[in-house]
Formats: structure tokens, sequence, C-alpha cells
């Protein structure tokens, strides 16, 4: 049943003007799923979401808080690559998803988490917290690592920076490791209970 929901999910999106779609992968029945914001050009190359050097960073996410990659869901919030051409090579760069593709994939991403139904959403960077949470002014700045929940849903939101940005501001990082040991204690406490 699940399965076939999902299913039927994903080729409505495939059905959209922005290009090949990334879905979501991993275990349908994952107690988490982490949330990403779109993904960029070795995923749509592989059709798979965090490959390449974005995959090199869940991987070290994963080891930190002890799963494997199958035991957890993942998905991004745009599911197409947003890009722009760069006037002086010609070459695709990654931008930021904009207003629309947002409009488009947020209530898809809802669809889709509503299936799945974990009990913990990681959520990567701004633009995963304020889908998931559909809270337009939160800043990943001030609820980084704390869980939030939400009143009258049956999961919790923990809210982390996103890797990249760790990459570009290696000051982050240990506020980051600090905040994936409290994600740690959350899913092994949520685990026991
Ligand atoms: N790759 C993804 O799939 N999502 C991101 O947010 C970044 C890289």
């Amino acid at each position: 049943m699940k399965k076939q929901a999902i299913e039927k999910l994903r080729k409505e999106m495939e059905k959209c003007k922005y290009g090949s779609i990334v879905h979501g992968e991993g275990n349908m029945d994952a107690e988490m799923v982490l949330v990403g914001e779109a993904p960029g050009s070795k995923e749509v190359e592989l059709g798979r979401p965090f490959v390449g050097q974005a995959g090199k960073n869940l991987d070290e996410f994963l080891e930190i808080v002890e799963l494997e990659r199958k035991e957890i869901y993942i998905t991004n919030v745009v599911k197409t690559r947003p890009y722009k051409i760069n006037p002086k090579t010609g070459r695709k760069n990654n931008r930021p998803p904009n207003k629309e593709e947002l409009m488009f994939f947020k209530g898809r991403l809802h669809e889709e988490l509503k299936l799945i139904g974990p009990k913990l959403i990681v959520t990567l960077g701004n633009t995963a917290l304020r889908a998931v949470t559909q809270q337009g002014t939160l800043t990943i700045s001030d609820v980084h690592g704390q869980a939030i929940e939400k009143n009258g849903k049956d999961f919790r939101v923990f809210p982390l920076y996103h890797p990249a940005a760790i990459i570009y501001n290696r000051a982050l990082r240990p506020v980051y490791m600090e905040d994936l040991k409290k994600l740690k204690e959350h899913i092994y406490r949520k685990k026991v209970k």
C-alpha cells in the first residue's frame, strides 16, 4: 500500500517541467528521514540523492550517529537540480531553489513524509528546515541542534546545518559535531523508549 502510494506520487512528480527527478531512497518504514535541499549534478547523473561529495559528507554523518544508509530514508525538498548557466563558461552552476520550484515540490514532500511516517525528521539547512516546519521565518543558526516538537504531529524535527555549509565555513564544524552528538542521544533515547 505504502509503496504503491509512493510510486504514484513519484510518477506524478516525473511529469513536472523542472528537469530530471531524483527521488528519495532508502527504508520506506524508517523512523528517521533526512531531508536535504535539492540534488546536484552528480545526483542527477546517478539518479540518487546524496552521492558524490554530498554522499561522502553523508557517510561521515552516518558514521558519527552510528546508523547505516539502508536504515534511514533520504530525500530532498526539491527533486530536480536548480541551476543557472554561467555566461562565461556556458556550464551549469547550482543555485538555491526558486519560489516556483519550492511551491511545486513542498506539498509533494509533505505527502512523501506522511506516507513514510517517520518519528524524527532531520533537516539539513534552511530550505529543508523551512519546508518541513512550514515556518518561513526560522533560521538554522537560531534553531540548529534542538528538536522541534510539532503540535498535533507525531514527529519531531531536528534541524542541522547543511553539510555543505560546514565545508564553506570551517568554524561551524565544532558546532555541527556537537549537534550530531545531541542528535545521537535523541535517536538512542527514542529507540530504547
Ligand atoms: N545532494 C543532495 O541530494 N541534496 C543536497 O541537499 C545536497 C546534495
